[in-house]
């Protein structure tokens, strides 16, 4: 998986990858309605901080797929 460059909407600050992590779903209530359908449980997803403010980007953190 490759690291994105990605910034800020705040203040355009390079964002800086962290890690990937679980979600447990039933805390994080704002996920649910758009992708329950595809949930069972946990969410794993890669996270970036922004260093400056401390915003947190989420992404779905995806494994390769094989033919
Ligand atoms: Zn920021």
């Amino acid at each position: 998986m490759k690291v994105r460059e990605i910034y800020c909407p705040y203040d355009s600050f390079q964002m800086r990858y962290i890690g990937t992590d679980r979600l447990q779903m039933g805390k994080y209530g704002f996920f649910t309605g758009h992708l329950d359908n595809f949930l069972s449980g946990a969410l794993t997803v890669s996270i970036y901080e922004c260093p400056r403010c401390g915003k947190l980007e989420f992404f779905r953190f995806r494994k390769a797929k094989k033919k």
